[in-house]
């Protein structure tokens, strides 16, 4: 795998992690939260509904102890005049107490007096009398307390011919509250629809009247006053109004519309996620910038270097000082391995003995040189100078005085060569071979000489010598100019016979080929 593709999947990864890590916060954690937030707030809205009953029921229940703890309701059950009637019960009355049927019950629990009279639509109830009060419903509404001293009440709802009713009861009592139990006083007030509105408008809800009859399994919806508890979030809800034995008789469809709960997705999520998706792949460039490339980099020219066999320091330079020091260091170690190969090849070409240019060298240059001359119509001379009986030299006084002795005629030849184009080279054992440009006839001549006489100075003392009781050399030599040459080769080989001309001439001197 390479490391742009590693950085990459590496980046999806952390990605993938960042936003599953962001998701799974806001599903788990943040999200509930702020659904029971909301759930909070339904159960204040419910709370409304319910308190707005109350303060119906109360409403009602105020009108109705005013007229039941009054003197003269507590005389008319016991001794009942149609005056009263017509001058407290009027139709005005009805719609000032907003109230749809006032029955008066006698202590045997008997109607004594009833109407009822819709105080919205101005008119006596269809059915006369007022059938909707059945005995059971009388017995329900029945207060009774075993407290003497206080007026017993009832209220709440009730469901009669005419549909859910809300009502009141109160036992009639003198002004004073005192009396006997001499029945009592029960006012009723349908639902309607406008009572539901009210609701609506009072909680902020949107509220409906369910049919009651046909909904099924009623048992399993709350009441209006129960709280919401763990249920789960939910933006409609059903709840019933029960009537004073417990039984439903409304049922409210509610929805609340002021809490409708954020999208999951919401737009601070939105930028999380999109910085979050975005950071790895920001990352990712950068390291791609700073680290990957410069690598990728370096690892192509190394490459390059291999395929052409050539080590070159690397130009590139990188911020990050571990990268810059891979580079100085690559960079040190090329230098290294270029002065080795230098010295190497220098090495390669000198005489290891005498620290002069050995066979190897004095062929490249030779081979340069006959070019140069060949093109510039110069005169090249070779020589060829070899130590006159050195294995008797050897033989008398060692090879290690052997070796001294060649180390003392290199370095002498070396010293007599002054131009730079010039060579001496050990050409093999006690021989060595002289390259001259540009050197007309009688100066090789006058090179010779003084080279032959150098080596006599030495003076170095040569027991088996036949010529000398010094070491000598013999030169021969042979210059393009004296000949028609036509090759390097045919040059070196008259060099040669003029220096087994010189050997057989009795050694110790020097000869110029063809001359
Ligand atoms: P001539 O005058 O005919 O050249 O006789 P020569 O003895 O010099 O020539 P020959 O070819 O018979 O012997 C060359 C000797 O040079 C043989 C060898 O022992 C000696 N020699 C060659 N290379 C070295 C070297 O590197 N060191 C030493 N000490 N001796 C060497
Ligand atoms: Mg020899
Ligand atoms: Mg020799």
């Amino acid at each position: 795998m390479t490391l742009r593709r590693f950085s990459f999947i590496y980046s999806i990864c952390l990605m993938c992690i960042f936003s599953a890590l962001l998701i799974g916060y806001r599903y788990y954690f943040e999200y509930p939260q702020i659904l029971q937030r909301i759930v909070m707030l339904q159960t204040r809205e419910l709370h409304a509904v319910d308190i707005m009953i109350d303060q119906q029921l109360q409403q009602l229940a105020i009108s109705n102890y005013d007229y039941a703890v009054w003197d003269e309701s507590y005389e008319f059950i016991q001794y009942p005049t149609r005056a009263f009637i017509t001058e407290n019960f009027l139709d005005d009355t009805f719609t000032s107490l907003k109230i749809d049927g006032a029955i008066f019950v006698g202590k045997n629990k008997k109607i004594q007096w009833e109407r009822g009279f819709d105080y919205v639509e101005k008119r006596a109830l269809s059915v006369e009398p007022l059938d909707v009060v059945t005995a059971e419903i009388v017995n329900i509404t029945y207060p009774t307390s075993s407290q003497t001293d206080a007026v017993p009440q009832k209220m709440g709802f009730i469901s009669t011919n005419y549909g859910p009713v809300m009502f009141a009861s109160s036992q009639l009592r003198q002004s004073d509250r005192s009396g006997q139990q001499v029945g009592m006083l029960l006012f009723i007030r349908k639902v309607r629809l406008s009572l539901i509105h009210q609701l609506a408008d009072f909680s902020q809800l949107s509220i409906t009247q369910g049919d009651i009859n046909a909904q099924q399994n009623i048992d399993h919806i709350p009441d209006i006053s129960a709280p919401i508890g763990d249920a789960a979030f939910s933006l409609t809800r059903q709840r019933v109004i029960k009537d004073i034995t417990g039984k439903a008789i409304i049922i409210l469809n509610i929805r609340h519309i002021n809490n409708d709960p954020p999208p999951f997705f919401n737009h601070t999520l939105q930028i999380i996620l999109v910085v979050l998706i975005t950071i790895p792949f920001i990352l990712q460039w950068i390291v791609n910038l700073m680290f990957i490339r410069p690598i990728t980099i370096g690892i192509t020219n190394i490459v390059n270097m291999i395929y052409r066999g050539e080590l070159t320091p690397l130009k590139g330079e990188s911020n990050i000082l571990e990268i810059q020091k891979l580079i100085t260091s690559f960079n040190q170690l090329v230098n290294i391995v270029n002065q080795q190969k230098e010295d190497l090849e220098v090495l390669a070409l000198k005489d290891a003995l005498t620290g002069i240019a050995n066979r190897r060298a004095f062929e490249n240059h030779l081979s340069l040189s006959w070019s140069l001359t060949q093109r510039n119509a110069l005169p090249l001379a070779i020589v060829m100078v070899d130590i006159d009986f050195f294995k008797h030299y050897n033989d008398n006084l060692g090879h290690q005085a052997g070796d001294a002795a060649i180390q003392q005629v290199a370095t002498t030849l070396s010293q007599h060569l002054v131009r730079n184009d010039d060579m001496v080279a050990r050409y093999g054992g006690e021989e060595f071979a002289i390259i001259l440009i540009n050197t007309d006839i009688s100066h090789v001549q006058s090179m010779m000489s003084r080279l032959l006489l150098a080596v006599r100075h030495l003076a170095i003392s040569h027991p088996g010598s036949s010529v000398s009781s010094h070491l000598t050399i013999s030169l021969g030599a042979a210059v393009t100019t004296q000949f028609e040459c036509t090759s390097v080769d045919e040059l070196l080989l008259h060099a040669d016979q003029a220096l087994y001309q010189a050997k057989s001439a009795g050694r110790n001197n020097a000869m110029l080929w063809g001359s």
